[in-house]
């Protein structure tokens, strides 16, 4: 039997794919859906909304606190960010779909088939979720992941309440190549260190860092985390979430990000499905849509190589220089552009796709290249603009151009 589409792990990517596309849809992932937490979980509260997952919610933040060793900055944030319990988000996203589950270990594919250890699955759309390990892309193209991209972060939960907001450490006493954390959880907090530089010895410091308030750690689990734009589509598979690179370099979120290519991607699979476009337009839709990040993960990247170079008073007057309202205003607009898209539009309320907005955008808009105005169709390249941080507008949608359906 052929699926319609098979999504390769059940995290936030591939749980994102499977709630906005229909038909026969098979969802692998080699362990039970949400018992694998990997990150602090923290994201928009709104993007809990939209996956029919706001109970999940622990604590909301309406700020991030900054500490150096000599200045500590708050900047507040006028859309709230959450942090949440990882299984029931997993468990209310999932109750939101129609898919087949399969509790399996994906090895490979050929062609049209995925190979996992329950057996061979043939399926006419592929996405790969499988986090930065990129089973299904490697099996394409070994070169995958790239290894330079790699962060990698360890996290603890510990029954502290911290004050409310989301606490970041740049503290060369405990994370010389990245940085320290502190969300809190209502009652527990997450405390967490992360290494830029991949560096996977990082537990002493953790354990020391959660000393310093006097909490103890209870567990730990943690993971590398890919960042680093690139080809998001390898042969015919779609490559979304940290698979594709897409967590952010310098703050290491990749919630938001995997959610919204998650939300396009089930969505251009919709259409090719209902041969509303061609499998060719869809891969170039997509990849017009991760090319147009590219700038704004770029200077993430550069802030990063600061932060990793700088001696620590720089970064710290660095740190306290961008605080100043303008500059932190500006910061956080372009920051939260990227992989954004304008959550209190109507795609939350199901009035508006991801891939409606990115037609509206191609559609209305006249950039400066002169190439915005155009659908891209097979063999051309898609224009950069899609996945600006545009306002969207009720209606705009219905007028999107037709792709091409053969
Ligand atoms: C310690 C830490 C803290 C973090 N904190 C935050 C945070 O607070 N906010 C934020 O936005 N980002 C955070 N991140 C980054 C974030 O966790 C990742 O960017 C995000 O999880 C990426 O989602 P994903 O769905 O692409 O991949 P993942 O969440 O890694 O999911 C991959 C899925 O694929 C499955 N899988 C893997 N291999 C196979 C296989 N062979 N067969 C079948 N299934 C497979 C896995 O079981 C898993 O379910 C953190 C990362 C770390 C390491």
């Amino acid at each position: 039997m052929t699926y319609d589409v098979l999504v390769a792990g059940a995290s936030f990517a591939g749980l994102a794919v499977v709630q906005r596309v229909r038909g026969r849809v098979l969802l692998v992932d080699r362990h039970p859906v949400g018992t694998h937490q990997t990150s602090a979980c923290a994201a928009p509260l709104l993007l809990l909304r939209a996956m029919g997952a706001e109970d999940a919610v622990q604590q909301v933040h309406r700020r991030i606190v900054l500490h150096t060793p000599w200045t500590t900055s708050i900047w507040p944030l006028e859309e709230p960010f959450c942090t949440f319990d990882y299984h029931t988000f997993c468990v209310l996203a999932l109750r939101r779909t129609q898919v087949e589950f399969v509790q399996a270990s994906v090895r490979g594919m050929e062609a049209k088939t995925v190979h996992t250890s329950a057996g061979a699955f043939r399926a006419r759309l592929v996405a790969d979720c499988t986090g930065w390990r990129a089973v299904l892309a490697r099996a394409v193209d070994p070169g995958l992941p790239r290894r330079q991209w790699l962060g990698f972060g360890l996290e603890t939960e510990a029954p502290y309440p911290f004050p409310e907001g989301l606490h970041f450490f740049f503290d060369p006493e405990v994370a010389p190549d990245g940085y320290a954390w502190a969300f809190p959880c209502g009652r527990t907090t997450r405390f967490g260190v992360l290494s830029y530089r991949g560096r996977t010895r990082v537990r002493e410091a953790l354990d020391r860092f959660v000393g310093r308030f006097g909490a103890r750690p209870a567990g730990y689990h943690g993971g590398y985390l890919g960042a680093g734009v690139y080809d998001p589509v390898v042969g015919d598979v779609f490559v979304v979430g940290d698979a594709a690179g897409q967590c952010l370099p310098l703050t290491g979120e990749g919630i938001r990000p995997a959610v919204h290519a998650g939300w396009l991607v089930g969505e251009l699979f919709q259409r090719v499905l209902e041969g509303r476009c061609t499998l060719r337009w869809a891969r170039d839709r997509y990849r017009a849509y991760v090319a147009s990040q590219r700038r704004r993960v770029g200077f993430l990247a550069l802030a990063t190589l600061l932060a990793l170079h700088l001696p620590p008073r720089a970064l710290a007057l660095c740190i306290a220089g961008f605080s100043r309202p303008f500059l932190r205003h500006r910061f956080l607009v372009e920051y939260l552009a990227t992989f954004g898209l304008p959550l209190s539009s109507g795609i939350l309320e199901g009035r508006a796709g991801v891939a409606e907005l990115a037609d509206a955008v191609d559609s209305n808009s006249t950039g400066p290249k002169g190439r915005v105005g155009s659908t891209p169709t097979p063999g051309t390249r898609a224009d950069s603009s899609v996945g600006e941080h545009v306002p969207y507008k009720d209606g705009v949608a219905g007028s999107s151009p037709a792709p091409p359906t053969r």
